[in-house]
């Protein structure tokens, strides 16, 4: 029952192919923490549906705030147009972005979001420096940004996308992945060759962007906040624009409200997504600077140049304001702090086992590193039959629960991903 044929034959999933498509488990509802399927199995969810879920499921007081929108209006042009929800959203965004941020930018998903921060440092460069040779990106390795175009460019070149779409991407220009960790001691030399490349090309460079702190899809890599201190000095040493991309980290996930706080570095552009709607439905936002806004807004177009159809849906923004009061609301700090801890004291038995390579712990993400790829239908199959719900990729199994999730859950959680991994 768990089954559908129809969805076999015709729908595509992420990254699946349509003639060997791996197997989907259809879910009929979802309540707290935990996912359920047609056929009544309940299982455990350990990925908040990719970083977004922080509140569980169908939660009332984010259903409430959607019914209370859904009633005066879902949507509306934001051309000519405004609302309260964009506007109670925005302000309350700005109460919780770093304090330079000014001016908010919305957009529909988390690449899109990467794609308008790059728009927004390329058209403020070019207005800076009245020339169109400084608009090309550098950024680290194992970085993960979207699947849009621009956003393809500057993900990891090996584990990215680039070996298929080669030379239909720009080029970017690559740093090493942050060889120091969260926890190492700060090494300079971690930043030596990010230093060469921003020395050499900063004359071709509109933008320096990165996850700061945890490299998601890219690698699920924790680095050291003094790594961000150094790209801020170089970008404003080099007139570069700094973006994070806290699309995953955004909202409490790594024990800050956002990751730039573990370095105290502020960006000159933020993108912020996933967990905005407490994952309900898609949106994201970009935040800048007054001085970047008012420099894109003195240059040659006078404009920034986006505009899509959904910009600052009204059901979104209303769902997005709900979520983030709800967070602020609740000790979530405290909770994502006990969560780090349960899951460092569990996981860590997975140190022992002959085919895992790594195990770390941040805020409330949990990762195992494995020594070989993971067979992605067999790990679910086992996951689905033991009451559970992880998705890996590659050599990576990792989770990253709700924050509401009990004690009882996590454990449970924990307890039966370590017998799925453990070798025989
Ligand atoms: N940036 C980061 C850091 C992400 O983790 C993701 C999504 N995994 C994106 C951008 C893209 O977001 P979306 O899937 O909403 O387009």
């Amino acid at each position: 029952m768990n089954f559908d044929q129809f969805d076999h034959d015709h729908l595509w999933h992420p990254y699946t192919s349509t003639i060997n498509p791996l197997p989907t488990y259809k879910v009929a509802s979802a309540h707290g923490v935990k996912l359920v399927l047609e056929d009544g199995t309940e299982l455990i969810d350990g990925m908040s549906s990719w970083w977004a879920a922080v509140h569980g499921y169908n939660n009332p007081v984010l259903n409430q705030a959607a019914k209370e929108q859904i009633d005066r209006m879902s949507h509306v042009m934001f051309g000519g147009l405004t609302h309260t929800p964009a506007i109670e959203l925005g302000k309350l965004l700005l109460s919780i972005l770093p304090p330079n941020m000014n001016n908010i930018f919305y957009a529909d998903s988390g690449s899109v979001a990467v794609e308008v921060a790059m728009k927004m440092a390329m058209q403020a460069s070019i207005s800076k420096y009245h020339s169109t040779k400084k608009t090309n990106f550098v950024t680290i390795r194992s970085g993960y940004h979207g699947d849009t175009w621009n956003a393809m460019s500057v993900c990891d070149p090996v584990t990215g996308m680039h070996s298929l779409f080669g030379p239909a991407l720009n080029v970017r220009y690559f740093a090493p992945a942050p060889s120091c960790r969260f926890y190492d001691t700060w090494d300079e030399s971690c930043t030596t060759e990010l230093e060469q490349i921003i020395a050499n090309h900063h004359g071709e460079i509109a933008g320096l962007i990165l996850e700061p702190i945890v490299q998601g899809a890219g690698g699920m890599r924790f680095y050291h906040p003094n790594y961000l201190i150094k790209a801020r000095e170089l970008c404003n040493k080099y007139g570069i624009y700094l973006i994070f991309d806290e699309i995953a980290t955004g909202f409490g996930r790594t024990g800050h409200l956002f990751a730039w706080q573990h370095a105290g570095v502020m960006p000159d552009i933020m993108c912020i997504g996933k967990a905005l709607t407490g994952g309900y439905m898609t949106m994201s936002a970009v935040a800048t600077t007054k001085q970047v806004a008012d420099t894109i807004s003195q240059g040659e177009a006078g404009v920034m140049m986006h505009g899509p159809t959904f910009m600052g849906n009204p059901l979104a923004c209303a769902v997005a304001t709900a979520s983030v009061k709800l967070l602020l609301s609740n000790d979530w700090q405290r909770k994502v702090v006990h969560i780090e801890s349960i899951m460092a004291y569990l996981m860590s038995q997975a140190r022992n086992f002959s085919n895992v390579a790594d195990v770390r712990v941040l805020g409330a993400i949990g990762v195992i590193e494995m020594k070989h790829p993971v067979d992605l239908a067999i790990f679910q199959e086992q996951c689905v039959s033991r009451g559970i719900w992880v998705r890996p990729f590659g050599r990576l199994v990792y989770i990253m629960p709700p924050f509401i999730i009990s004690d009882e859950e996590l454990t449970t959680l924990i307890i039966k991903l370590l017998e799925i991994i453990k070798p025989e």
